[in-house]
């Protein structure tokens, strides 16, 4: 069966969603960098920059990890458990 809510799930996980689709109740906003690394990133500097209809693909340039890569892919998830070890160390650059 054919359901608008699974194209809905696959746009909010990958680029196509839109940054103020995070702000969206029970959602959170999370970047991955390449070394492995993820971090709950808060999107409310962006959103005050204006920057709510951007699609994320066009914000992941504008992370930067503690490894030195200087982009991370972003995805919207649902309102998750705090991050376990490992997570944090990507930063929103500008
Ligand atoms: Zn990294």
């Amino acid at each position: 069966m054919a359901d608008g809510s699974s194209a809905l799930a696959r746009a909010m996980t990958t680029g196509e969603a839109r940054l103020g689709w995070a702000t969206a109740p029970r959602s959170s906003l999370w970047a991955q960098c390449a070394c492995g690394r993820e971090a709950a990133v808060d999107p409310r500097p962006w959103l005050g920059q204006g920057l709510s209809r951007q699609s994320l693909f066009e914000l992941e340039d504008r992370l930067r990890c503690v490894c030195g890569a200087r982009r991370a892919r972003l995805e919207i998830r649902g309102l998750s458990p705090a991050p376990g070890q490992g997570a944090g160390g990507i930063h929103l650059f500008r």
